[in-house]
């Protein structure tokens, strides 16, 4: 095959336009890989709508499964037909004070995957090979697909909340459903937190092992020691706050948000505290994936057609996705 086909979107608002193009070669550090499986992410409708930096035109995608169809000459440890994971973080300068530190989320000059380099919404993507993962055999391509941004940026927001015994999950979709699981392996107790009357995504919470599961608006039954929110949705955040403990904190996991309302300071005092997280390390991939070797996940997935990615968007914006929504090639084992 010469020729590659993806979903672009040409500039922020516009609807994405399948587009055909030659077969990319991959550079030295760099992978072709061939596209089996790419989850459709909350992030990929803020490039959509212009929320986050991105360049355009992009092709979005950064949940890719596929497997390796030609590699640059320096690349070291992949075979060819090996599967593997390209997550968000696609590269990062090694050089800043942010790479020196073991920060590379924060690196000064990074790329991400489907949004400041082309992504996965195609048959074929091009990443640099010393961010890929291998991923674990025993979950299929389509349920590997959400595990490398809703799984393991959702872990990296899990281990900032600490030991935690118990905590709060505002927004159950994608990274709720696959942490809550985590979590429950842990020992922890999750409570869960939906869109106000969405009883169907709280009987699911419950059916994943939560504790508790109700509306953002409603008190849990007992205070948290951490809430992780999940939804882009400012107002949660002294919601929240409200609901954790003395010391607790309230971590947005999300990249974009809307505006936080002002809340009193008595909310936050008494050391609350509110963090963002921002990306991934390539750390945060490997320990996700060591950590639920022993975990039996069951990842709720939804899944469409490359060509038909604007859909899956729009059930994604409008709260029908129950688990993760994921767009599949005719290779795909799910
Ligand atoms: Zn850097
Ligand atoms: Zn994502």
């Amino acid at each position: 095959m010469s020729a590659m086909v993806a979903m672009q979107i040409s500039a922020p608002g516009k609807a994405l336009v399948r587009i055909e193009r030659p077969l990319p070669e991959p550079d030295t550090n760099e992978l072709l890989i061939e596209v089996a499986a790419c989850g459709v992410c909350r992030t990929d409708l803020h490039v959509l709508d212009g929320e986050i930096s991105a360049r355009y035109p992009i092709i979005p995608g950064h949940e890719i499964v596929g497997r390796v169809a030609a590699i640059g000459a320096q690349v070291e440890g992949f075979s060819l037909g090996q599967r593997v994971g390209v997550p968000w973080l696609g590269h990062t300068c090694g050089q800043c004070p942010y790479c020196h530190a073991g920060q590379e989320n924060l690196c000064d000059a990074p790329l991400f995957t489907g949004a400041t380099r082309d992504g996965g919404y195609a048959s074929h993507v091009v990443a640099d090979a010393r961010y890929c993962f291998d991923l674990p055999e025993r979950f299929s391509d389509v349920e590997a697909a959400p595990l490398l941004c809703a799984g393991l940026i959702g872990w990296r927001a899990l281990r900032l909340a600490g030991a935690a015994p118990v905590i709060g999950l505002y927004g159950f979709g994608a990274a709720a459903h696959i942490l809550a699981q985590v979590a429950r392996h842990q020992k922890r107790d999750v409570y869960a937190f939906t869109k106000d009357g969405d009883e169907e995504g709280q009987d699911f919470a419950q059916s994943l092992g939560c504790a508790w599961a109700g509306g953002s608006s409603d008190d849990p039954p007992r205070l948290l020691d951490a809430a992780l929110i999940f939804a882009p949705v400012g107002e949660l955040v002294p919601r929240a706050l409200r609901a954790v403990k003395k010391g607790g904190r309230v971590i947005c996991a999300g990249i974009h948000m809307s505006d936080i309302p002002s809340f009193p300071y008595a909310d936050l005092w008494e050391e609350r505290q509110i963090l963002s997280v921002a990306n991934l390390t390539r750390e945060d991939g490997t320990s996700f994936f060591e950590a639920i070797g022993s975990i039996d996940l069951h990842i709720a997935t939804q899944t469409f057609r490359l060509e038909d990615a604007n859909e899956a968007l729009q059930s994604l914006r409008s709260g029908k996705v129950k688990g993760a929504a994921v767009l599949v090639s005719r290779n795909a084992n799910a």
